[in-house]
Formats: C-alpha cells, structure tokens, sequence
C-alpha cells in the first residue's frame, strides 16, 4: 500500500509538472504511470478507483489555478510565433475587409447618386438641359474646370453646334484642335483619350442624326477618367434620346424642302398668337407672300431650279424676321411672316423691306442669275378682331389685290 501510494503520489507530480510545461503528450504520462503502478502493487479496483479520482481532482485544481493566474507554457515558442503570424493575419484581413466595406459603401453611395442624375435628366428632353445638369454634376464631383460638346459634322471638319458649361465659356483652341487631332478612326462604339499635357478627357460618340458628338472634360485628374466611365454611357444613351426627339419634333413641324414652319403648325402659332394678342391687346400683323409668276420660273429652269429658289426666299424671310416673329410656308410658292405686337404701319413698312430684298437678290443657280418678286398682303389682328379666319381672310385678300394691281407689291 505504501509503493502505492508513492507511486500514485510520484504519478501527481510528474502530472503536475507536464501541465506547467507542457499540455502535449506528457499529460498522458502519469495515467500510463499510475496504470503501471497500480498493476505493479495488484492493487483492488475500488482503491484504483480512488486513486483515480484523487488524480482527476489533482488535474482539475491545477488547471483552475492556472487558468486563475492565467499562467500558459503549453505552448513552445515556434507555435507562439505561428500563432502571432496568424494573429497578424487575421488583422490583416480584417483590415482588407473594412476597406472592402468602405470601397462597397462609396460605390453604393456614388450609385445612388448616378442613379439620381439620370432619374433628373431622363426627364428632360432637350439636349442643352441634359448636358446642363450632367456637366453641373461633373464640376461639382470632379473639381473638374469645364465640359464642353461639340458636335462635328462628318470627317470632324466642321463644328455643327457646341455646349460648354460653365455657360458662358469657351474652349480654348488648342482643347479644341486636340479634339479633331485624337479622334479614332472608326467610331461605331464610344471612345475615350486623356491628354495629359492638356489634363483633358475626350470622349467621342458615335454620329447621331448627322453629328458626330466629341466631350471635353477639361482639368480632370487621370485616377478619376476610370469613373467617369460609368456615367459617360448614360449619358450617352441620353443625349441620343434627345437628338433623335430634336430630329422628330424638327420634322414633325418643319417644312423638308424649306426648313419653315409648315401649315398646321403656323395655324396652331397663329391661333396662339391671336389669343396672346386678345388678352394683352396687342397689334400684332401678318404678311402673307406669293411668288410673282412662280410657274414661269419653273418651266423655264426645272423644278429643280424652282425648289433652290423656294430654300433661299425661306433664308430671305428667316434672316430678316425678328426672334419674336416666326416666317412659315404655307402652300407651293405661297409664305407667312407673324410680326408680333407690330401695328399695321409697322407691318407695311418692314413687308416693303422685304420686298425690295426679294427683288435685289440675286438667285445664282448655275450659270443663271435669276431674280424674282413677291406679292404681300396684310392684315392686323385689330381689324381682324383677333379671330384666325377673318385675320387670314383679310390678308388673302390683299394678296389678291396686290396680284390684280400688277404684282411686286404691297397691299393692307
Ligand atoms: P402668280 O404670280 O399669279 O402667283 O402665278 P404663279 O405662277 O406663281 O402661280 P401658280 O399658282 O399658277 O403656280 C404656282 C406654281 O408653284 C405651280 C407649281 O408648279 C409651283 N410649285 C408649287 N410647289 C412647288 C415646289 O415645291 N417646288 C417647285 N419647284 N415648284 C412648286
Ligand atoms: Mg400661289
Ligand atoms: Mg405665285
């Protein structure tokens, strides 16, 4: 019993010194010790039993009291060292992970603004207002100085019309010549350049209805172009949507051969005019022009020659017409001028300018200097008492007039 008691009392120390040290294999030592010991003294299973219960008790008051002082050598330095590096790791990736949720939130964040601007801009229609707010945005975010549109006619020879915002800006000319000199020789999908020495972003469009857009974003870091990026294509997508709308709307109220008004539309001005002139009363006047003699001209030179005249008497009457006043063609040879708030001497005088315009000029068509005369008629909307029918009527009728007295003439 003494043998195996200092066995079983050997069996704790060596237990007690492999949990200081060391939590591997040796915790298992004295089990297999005191095994052997109790095998090697024959001792009975109840005092086993104790023996193995004493020990449990040992191993459960030491692990308390080293988890109590937080006293830890179980583990040699190459595992501290492993376990550090995963540590580091660990915060490492917690790092990447926080600047992932950042990147994401800044994205989402930029999303939802994007999706802003084209909610804003997807309600407008006209070309100028989209561009207007897009370019706004782009000056707001970027810092960037200026946006500029220019749309090139075919071959990037000619520029057809430009938008620049900040409104009243304007492209400095080596931005501008570096934009015909940089564009790619076949445009079927958007394409994009940064000009370093000119810190300029250009972006070219594909043509649409005859022009070939070209943006300059100018003072623009190259880390941004990459962002950008994304909102170009809407606004690309936009800015088709509002030339083919302007080509629409052109041609739903534009003459084709003339350019001018056409007859329903001038009617549905006219009408408005006259409602406009009622309420404020005003002296508006009409003039209502016929080509003296137009078949002549035709069976003499060709319809061909005949239409060329038509275009430049529409260039006469929209050159010569105030911005309030609106020129439109209203049969074959037979055209309108509105003179808004305009009495009936006012109107005589300014249809006798443009008389005498007609019948100076000189229609070069060809070899042929050609030259014709317009007869006018005139009506106010006094003594039409702003109704349509009496005020077209009227004039009508001094046309007749102005026909019957010889022609090239003016008649109230
Ligand atoms: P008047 O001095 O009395 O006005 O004589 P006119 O010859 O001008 O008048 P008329 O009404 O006899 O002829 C109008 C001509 O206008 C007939 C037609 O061939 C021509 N015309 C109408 N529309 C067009 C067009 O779109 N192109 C061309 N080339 N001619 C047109
Ligand atoms: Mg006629
Ligand atoms: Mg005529």
């Amino acid at each position: 019993m003494t043998g195996s008691f200092l066995t079983f009392m050997f069996a704790g120390i060596v237990l007690l010194i492999s949990l200081l040290f060391s939590r591997s294999i040796f915790m298992f030592l004295p089990i297999v010790i005191v095994y052997g010991s109790v095998s090697y003294v024959n001792t009975t299973i109840s005092e086993f039993t104790t023996y193995a219960v004493c020990l449990s008790s040992i191993y459960i008051s030491v692990r308390y009291l080293y988890q109590l002082f937080e006293y830890d050598s179980g583990l040699n330095t190459a595992e501290i060292e492993q376990m550090k590096a995963q540590q580091i790791a660990l915060c490492t990736s917690i790092d990447t992970l926080e600047t992932d949720r950042q990147t994401l939130e800044q994205g989402y964040a930029s999303s939802l603004q994007m999706f802003d601007l084209i909610k804003l801009i997807n309600k407008e229609m006209d070309f100028k207002a989209i561009f207007s707010i897009f370019s706004g945005r782009l000056i707001e975010k970027y810092q960037c100085s200026q946006c500029v549109m220019l749309m090139f006619s075919h071959g990037y020879k000619t520029v057809i019309e430009s938008h620049a915002v900040p409104e009243d800006s304007v492209l400095s000319s080596d931005i501008r010549a570096a934009a015909v000199q940089n564009h790619p020789a076949d445009i079927s999908e958007p394409y994009r350049i940064y000009k370093p020495g000119i810190n300029t972003l250009f972006y070219y469009f594909p043509p649409v209805t005859g022009k070939t857009p070209v943006l300059a974003v100018i003072n623009i870091t190259p880390e941004t172009t990459d962002e950008l990026q994304s909102i170009i294509h809407p606004l690309f997508m936009e800015l088709k949507k509002s030339l083919l709308y302007e080509k629409i709307r052109h041609e739903s109220i534009r003459d084709g051969l003339t350019g001018l008004y056409q007859r329903r539309y001038c009617m549905a001005n006219l009408e408005e005019e006259l409602e406009r002139a009622k309420s404020k009363k005003l002296a508006s006047s009409i003039l209502m022009l016929d080509i003296d003699d137009f078949k002549t001209y035709n069976d003499t030179y060709g319809h061909l020659a005949g239409d060329f005249i038509l275009r430049q008497m529409a260039d006469i009457l929209s050159s010569i017409a105030r911005s309030t006043d609106f020129a439109g063609r209203i049969g074959g040879e037979e055209f309108i001028v509105f003179l808004h708030d305009t009495e009936i001497k006012g109107a005589v005088s300014f249809a006798e300018r443009l008389r005498k315009t007609i019948e100076e000029h000189i229609f070069a068509i060809h070899r042929l200097n050609l030259r014709i005369t317009v007869s006018i008629g005139i009506a106010n909307t006094v003594d039409a008492n702003c109704q349509l029918d009496t005020f077209l009527a009227i004039a009508d009728a001094n046309l007749y007039r102005a026909k019957k007295e010889g022609k090239n003439r003016v008649c109230f």
